[in-house]
This record gives C-alpha cells, structure tokens and sequence, in this order.
C-alpha cells in the first residue's frame, strides 16, 4: 500500500477529446464535463493506509484536483458532481443532524482545498440524493444542508428540485439567499419518470424559482440527467423518435439565457450519479467514473 495519485490522465484526455468532437462545428453558449467529489469517491474506497479519515480524504482531493484542473484548462464548465453531500446522511443512519453537518462541512472543506485555483464561475456545483429508484424516505431535507452547498466555491448550483421527494422545496428559497452573484440551476425535469413532463409544468417549476431569486439567477437544469435510473430510454428532447409530437421547447420564461432544455443546446445531462447506494449508478460510466476508478496505490 502507498498514497494516492491520480492515474486517469488518459481516460480524461480521451473524455476530453470525445467532447470537443461532438461540439465541433455546433454553436453552444458553453460545455461542462463532470467529475465527482473527494467525499463521493471517498465511499467507494477502503482506507487501507492513511492514518486518518481526513488524511485519506484529502489524498483523495489532491489526486483529484489534476482532473479538476485539466477540465477547466481545457476551456469547459467543470461540473462537480456531488451526491455525496446530502447522500452521505444515508450512509450514516446513527448519525446526529449536528454530526453530519460537521462530516459533510469537513468533505466540502476538501473540496474547496481541491478547487482553490479555479475561478468560482467555471465551477459548477451538482447536488442531488442519488438518482437511484427506490423511496427516497430518508433523504435529508434541503433546508438543513443548504448553507453547506452554498458553502462550495462555485458560480452555479444545480440542486434537484422536481422529483416527489424534494419538488416541494423550492420553498427553501423563501428563506435562503442565493450567493451574491451565483447561479440557482434546478432540476425542473425529473429523471425518475418515463413520463415527458408536459411544457407548462416545468414551466410553473421554473417561475417558482426565478419569482423567488429572481429570473436573472435562474438556469433550468435536469434533476439528475434524464432518466438515468429507467430500463427503457429516456426522451430527452422532442427531437426523440419516441416523443414526435413533444413541444419544441419549454417556453422561455427566464429571459434569454440559453435553456438546459433547448433543442441542441449544449448542456448534455451528466449521466448515472455513481451512488454508493444506487443500484443502476454502475450500468453506464460518466466521465466523472473515472477519476474514481483510476484513482490507486502507488505502491503494493
Ligand atoms: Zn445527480
């Protein structure tokens, strides 16, 4: 056994590559390639040889910074995919609310260590409770972690927001203060469902938010892709043969900034949240996988 170090410098370049095929020759108002967080890797990898959870925490977050780096090097959003921080509570059912605010406060200390040379606007935060199917009945709620998502040095925060367990907290918003000059990204179409929610209700999702925030903070977002979880593909637009007679797009009430859910637009979903308890997380692999399964001792 040894430390950690980074070992997926080919596999992102290939990732990297691959993105910048399919954009060439498109215009779009931007891109992001996904990684995930030192606390979400952090479940999936026995501690074998640090002396400490934080050491072994932060060994994590300092391989992983390369990855962080090169994605926004590369000229894209760099997408922190975080289903760590609420989903953590799960993984802790003895845990005191008290408790996990500190063991999540301490991952996303990490974190912020891992993007401390990055600009804040080319970080995109992603927070959801796992897009596993199953009850949901002890996520905890958004309220009590919401300072702690805010808390991550990002320009824009994409938080599920239109799934049954947690569509209703858009009233969080009521309370809570967007960061000066950040962005609010909610999930207004849902990835737990077969069902193409029809326009005027993602819509109604939309306003809710922008009325609270205001339409200038506000980028809609998927909840966690599009139907990463189903057995059956996903229509993820009206170009889908699946869905021929589906709207055009959702109508624009935001102002002009580019919609998630535009026709062609340029925000692809980020594929499975690799969820140390989502039973579909492992079908497919998004690029954020890897820095996770490339992560390895450097010695034996
Ligand atoms: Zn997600």
């Amino acid at each position: 056994m040894g430390e950690l170090r980074y070992i997926g410098e080919t596999e992102l370049q290939r990732d990297l590559d691959n993105l910048k095929a399919v954009l060439a020759g498109t215009t779009v108002a931007g891109a992001f390639l996904p990684a995930n967080t030192p606390g979400t890797i952090e479940h999936w990898m026995a501690n074998e040889y640090y002396k400490s959870d934080e050491a072994f925490l932060f060994a994590i977050t300092e391989a992983m910074r390369e990855e962080y780096k090169a994605i926004v090097d590369d000229g894209f959003l760099l997408q922190i995919d975080d289903p760590d921080l609420p989903d953590g509570w799960a993984c802790l059912p003895d845990i005191t609310l008290s408790d996990y605010r500190k063991y999540a406060s301490m991952r996303i200390d990490a974190l912020n260590h891992a993007l401390r040379d990055i600009p804040p606007e080319q970080i995109r935060l992603h927070v959801c409770w796992g897009s596993f199917h199953g009850p949901h009945h002890d996520d905890i709620p958004l309220k009590d972690i919401i300072d702690l998502i805010f808390g991550v040095r990002a320009g824009s925060y994409s938080i599920e927001a239109s799934n049954p367990c947690h569509e209703h907290e858009w009233r969080v918003f009521e309370e809570v203060k967007l960061p000066e000059g950040a962005t609010l990204i909610p999930g207004v179409v849902g990835h737990c469902t077969d069902f193409i929610e029809h326009p005027d209700l993602v819509a109604e999702r939309l306003v809710r938010y922008a009325n609270l925030v205001g339409r200038e903070n506000v980028l809609a977002g998927t909840d966690c892709g599009l139907g990463t979880g189903l057995d059956t593909p996903r229509s993820a637009g009206p170009n889908s043969k699946r869905s021929p007679k589906a709207p055009a797009a959702p109508p624009r009430y935001c102002g002009e900034r580019p919609s998630l859910l535009q026709p062609g637009g340029c925000y692809a979903p980020h594929g499975p949240c690799n969820s140390h308890n989502c039973p579909g997380g492992m079908r497919k692999h998004s690029g954020s996988f890897f820095g996770l399964a490339l992560l390895r001792s450097s010695g034996s």
